[in-house]
């Protein structure tokens, strides 16, 4: 009955409502409320008989009663929202019929944070107040004044209640989910919960100690001689006076252009430091808004258009054990596959033992999974239900699940590891990982290659990859002659890899690709690396006392010297890095970010140094130039952020060519 699914969509929306807006807590996605909510409003538009003031539908948010509540003087909207491309085309062709073709828009990231009203009198900030329910909210004023983004005087003394979000970013959240984990405090789902959780404390100091800000991006103008006429001149004019303001809005012509902002910043949202769950489109003008008005909970002339969902709720169908490269032994979260941030996960990191332990995930659980700027998504949280205690307890194995060792702890590190050298599946993980695109780069050779390989007894060994002839892969399944020269190819042609690659690809412990580059500046071959002692490899930026001691150990330890002789044998034994042919860029340090399109960075890092620069894999202050490539990382916002010139690709290649 269409009345019992209305009144279950009501209910479950409105306990997720309580869980999300007061307990700063949610138990479902984002994504998943969406659907929800989407599919209460169809029913109620087809049964418009059915609709109640009370539906959810007709209401924004929700008020707790832990501060004081406060009377908007203007009420506060939520946004409609659409998942679909083909629905903001058909919201604007409203605008068209309306007022003629080219209507202007203005596009602004979605920050997922909290909106907030603060009201300046006279340049001076009075008052702030959470959305609530949009005509009540709770005044937290005081919270408020320990945000440096919002300013306490401003720079002109006007009347003005401005609309904004509090955030916090990124990397403050992930701060404060480790501490909040060592104290065995609770810890956050999302950036989102953890800046409402922070700003509606009822003790100010502790707000004081989170690191929040916001962003301003709505102004009601009371007593101002000529108020900009448009929203991108008053979002200019609100920075003038000195709000914060989003340095990534665009004005655009048309929908077309929208479209290209919000496609643009689905891949591009994990670069930023603040999370951004989707673009709001605004019509630019501000006479037309004002014509087309509200319906009971949202403008009429702006949407939210919403990225494709980076946490969604499963099943937790099975736990597998993974084993790494040195032995450790993870666990691997199998689900109930769904649909997350563009495509189907059937996998998501449990990281180890211990966090499965702490999130007391069991098999069959509900569980929320998330995908950041990860790429293997990783699972949050179990969703709280009766279901989860009649579940069995998960215990961690005893034994390996490939060699039957016994599993043991080892001091200083998390996690279970299996000790057996010739274990099998701790063979094949060390050959992959030589094998991957960070350590030697040998395309085609992926790890259902390297499991046949190994299955068929012609590889017990990464060194065993360079004696493979064209023959060995015919032997395997379904390869045929071109692709079994490709992989004969590639895998000879990564002897004449960099010793950064080489490096990285000994899976020397504690040594990543980062510390691989900076080992190979300052060595530049393995027999210099060989003859470096423990205090010497401890002076360098970046490498302390125990990543030396591991550094030296390995270069010490019988067995890998063993390994480096016969590498040796093989052809693999990395020149010195390029000496300086000339001095032009003497004295200045690049740090490579992106993809380039005329050069590897590899290869960019060696024209720099043919030509007397250094590279570098951090920015600092010491950093000469960042130069960017398509999709660059967040060096590239380290580099805005610290003043460094940055370089575009042409740029860069104009300076080497000169
Ligand atoms: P919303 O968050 O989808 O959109 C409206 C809000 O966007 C505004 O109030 C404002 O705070 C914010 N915003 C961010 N940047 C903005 C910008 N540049 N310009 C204008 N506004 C901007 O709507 P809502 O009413 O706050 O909440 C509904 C949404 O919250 C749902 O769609 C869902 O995503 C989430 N929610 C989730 C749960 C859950 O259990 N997971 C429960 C309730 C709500």
């Amino acid at each position: 009955m269409v009345v019992d699914r209305i009144n279950f969509l009501k209910d479950a929306i409105n306990k997720a409502n309580y869980l999300y807006y007061v307990e700063d807590n949610p138990s479902i996605s984002d994504f998943e409320y969406d659907k929800l909510f989407a599919e209460l409003k169809e029913l109620e538009q087809e049964h418009p008989e059915l609709k109640t003031p009370d539906s959810p539908t007709q209401r924004v948010g929700s008020v707790s009663e832990k501060f004081f509540p406060y009377t908007h003087k203007y009420r506060l909207y939520s946004l409609d929202n659409t998942y679909d491309y083909s629905e903001l085309e058909r919201w604007y062709e409203k605008f068209e019929k309306e007022y003629g073709n080219n209507v202007e828009l203005v596009c602004e990231l979605k920050i997922d944070g909290l909106a907030i009203a603060l009201t300046y009198e006279k340049g001076l900030f009075v008052r702030g107040v959470t959305r609530g329910d949009g005509v009540t909210g709770e005044d937290i004023t005081n919270n408020l004044k320990t945000i440096k983004a919002i300013p306490l005087r401003l720079f002109d003394p006007v009347d003005i209640e401005v609309r904004g979000e509090i955030y916090m970013p990124k990397t403050s959240f992930e701060k404060l989910n480790k501490e909040n984990l060592e104290m065995g405090e609770k810890l956050f789902a999302n950036p989102r919960n953890a800046a409402a959780g922070s700003i509606r404390q009822l003790d100010s100091t502790i707000t004081a100690k989170r690191d929040l800000s916001m962003f301003t991006y709505t102004a009601i103008f009371e007593n101002i001689d000529n108020p900009p006429k448009t929203h991108y001149d008053s979002l200019m004019y609100l920075k003038k006076l000195g709000f914060r303001i989003n340095n990534n809005v665009e004005l655009c012509k048309d929908i077309k252009c929208a479209i290209d902002y919000c496609k643009k910043w689905e891949n591009k949202r994990n670069d930023l430091d603040y999370a951004t769950d989707g673009v709001v489109i605004k019509v630019n003008s501000l006479a037309y808004q004002e014509d087309l008005g509200f319906t009971s909970r949202a403008p009429k002339w702006a949407t939210a258009f919403k990225f494709p969902p980076e946490e969604v709720t499963t099943v937790l169908k099975d736990i597998e054990i993974s084993m790494g490269k040195s032995g450790a032994v993870t666990p691997v979260a199998i689900l109930e596959p769904v649909q997350l941030g563009g495509s189907t996960v059937a996998r998501a990191s449990l990281h180890n033992f211990d966090e499965v332990k702490r999130l007391d995930v069991r098999i069959g659980d509900r569980v929320l999974i998330k995908k950041a700027a990860e790429i293997i998504p990783k699972v949050v949280k179990v969703v709280d239900d009766a279901h989860h205690y009649n579940l069995p307890v998960y215990t961690p194995p005893e034994y390996c699940p490939s060699c039957n060792a016994k599993l043991v702890t080892r001091p200083g590190e998390v996690g279970l590891f299996c000790e057996n050298s010739h274990c099998a599946d701790q063979i094949k993980a060390r050959i992959e990982f030589w094998a991957s695109k960070d350590a030697m780069d040998i395309d085609k050779v992926g790890p259902a290659i390297i499991q046949q390989l190994y299955d068929k007894g012609f590889i017990t060994s990464p060194l065993d990859l360079y004696n493979l002839t064209i023959d060995d892969f015919l032997k395997l399944d379904l390869v045929k002659e071109k692709s079994a020269t490709n992989m004969y190819n590639s895998i000879q042609k990564s002897k004449e890899n960099s010793l950064k690659r080489l490096l990285t690809a000994f899976a020397i412990r504690n040594v990543g690709k980062e510390t691989a580059e900076i080992l190979s500046e300052e060595y530049g071959t393995i027999d210099n690396l060989c003859k470096a002692d423990v205090e010497e490899l401890a002076k360098i930026k970046y490498i302390g006392p125990i990543v030396a001691k591991d550094i030296y150990d390995f270069f010490h330890n019988e067995q890998n010297l063993k390994m480096i002789e016969e590498l040796k044998k093989l052809g693999i034994n990395p020149a010195p890095a390029a000496v300086a042919e000339s001095d032009e860029l003497k004295g200045k340090t690049f740090v490579l970010t992106g993809t380039l399109q005329n050069m590897t960075r590899d290869e960019a890092g060696e024209k720099i140094r043919q030509m007397g620069g250094k590279t570098s894999s951090t920015v600092s202050k010491n950093t000469s130039y960042v130069v960017v490539g398509e999709n660059p990382g967040s060096k590239f916002d380290k580099a805005k952020k610290l003043g460094v010139i940055i370089l575009s690709e042409d740029e860069f290649m104009k300076m080497i060519k000169q």
